[in-house]
């Protein structure tokens, strides 16, 4: 606060914070950009609101770099090294903690028998409720405990059937045959929200746009979710309208959230939408929303639709030939995004 205080005697009265000062405040200490304007404003100094966002878009993209690079340093070798593993049970469709044991740690180009606070590792248990990313759906992020040790979990993928939790020990020493706790971070809801979220745009689209509207592609995050789709020319701000509206009362009419394995046969004749160019085996996995909805998806999801809360387009645009993208908000996102 007194740092805050200083920073805007500085800039005086009538002046501009800048955003890079403002972000620094956030990032480093904390300030929310809210608190900072309402302080400054009290001082009649006014904050660079752009400035901020660009600093914060700006350091998330580099995050997202690095992250990467190390992503795919790590899964390169990664593969070769886990693949006389045993594949690792998902236990989180239904919850978001569970206890497992290690089988086995590597740092993306061995095998390691322990691990450190400050390192990097890969970590593969026999079970957990941490989503690997498939399906549009991203990894989960989270937490893993063992004994005296800390784990923060990053992000999760999968090679073949084992599951790879990237993370970092925070305190302690980890080792192959730990038994640890998984817990997942509270960002899954947002990611459920926007998974469901997903599966009634595509369905409001069928209907306000027509039958021709197929998945080309799809991203599920926590803050946000784009689905690219097929269809011939830009939407008008009518369209927009009623597939919102259209999402929305579903969200409204509160309808339960059903996923149950069964043959590809049986899905096919209860009218499962597969996706084209996915890879399903003899069982798979209906997801169905009411009576409105019913897709093949390993994805996780909210249990009824109210739990969304809420739908808004953020925008629309094309992104090739008869293809379109569109990038909205759930939950939360969708209640404070103007
Ligand atoms: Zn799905």
């Amino acid at each position: 606060m007194e740092l805050l205080k200083a920073q805007l005697d500085k800039v005086g009265e009538g002046g501009v914070l800048g955003g890079e000062e403002a972000f620094r405040l956030y990032d480093t200490f904390g300030f929310p950009l809210e608190l900072t304007m309402e302080i400054a404003g009290e001082q009649g100094v006014k904050v660079d609101e752009d400035g901020f966002r660009k600093a914060l878009e700006g350091q998330r993209s580099q995050a997202r770099a690095a992250r990467e690079q190390v992503d795919a340093m790590h899964a390169g070798s990664a593969s070769a090294l886990v693949a006389h593993l045993p594949g690792t049970v998902f236990s989180g469709y239904s919850s978001f903690s569970d206890s497992g044991k290690i089988l086995a740690l590597l740092d993306g180009k061995q095998h390691l028998e322990q691990a450190e606070a400050g390192e990097n590792v890969l970590v593969v248990l026999d079970k957990t409720p941490f989503y690997p990313e498939g399906g549009g759906q991203v990894g989960d992020s989270g937490m893993i405990r063992g004994g005296s040790a800390v784990l923060e979990i990053e992000t999760v993928s999968k090679s073949e059937d084992v599951i790879l939790h990237h993370g970092k020990v925070l305190e302690g020493t980890i080792k192959p045959g730990d038994n640890v706790t998984a817990e997942v971070g509270a960002r899954r809801r947002d990611i459920q929200a926007n998974h469901t979220a997903t599966h009634l745009l595509h369905n409001a689209l069928r209907k306000v746009l027509g039958e021709h509207v197929h998945q080309a592609g799809s991203l599920v995050e926590g803050e946000r979710l784009r689905f690219d789709f097929t269809h011939p020319q830009s939407l008008s701000a009518d369209e927009i309208q009623r597939v919102e509206r259209e999402v929305n009362a579903l969200i409204a009419a509160d309808l339960p959230v059903d996923c149950r394995e069964m043959s590809m046969d049986e899905a096919k004749k209860q009218g499962a939408i597969a996706l084209f160019g996915e890879k399903y085996g003899e069982r798979v996995r209906m997801v169905s929303v009411g009576d409105v909805s019913r897709e093949l998806c390993g994805g996780t999801h909210v249990t009824s639709t109210a739990r969304i809360r809420g739908f808004k387009i953020l925008a629309e645009s094309g992104i090739g030939a008869g293809l379109r993208r569109i990038e909205a908000v759930s939950g939360n996102g969708s209640v404070t995004c103007q």
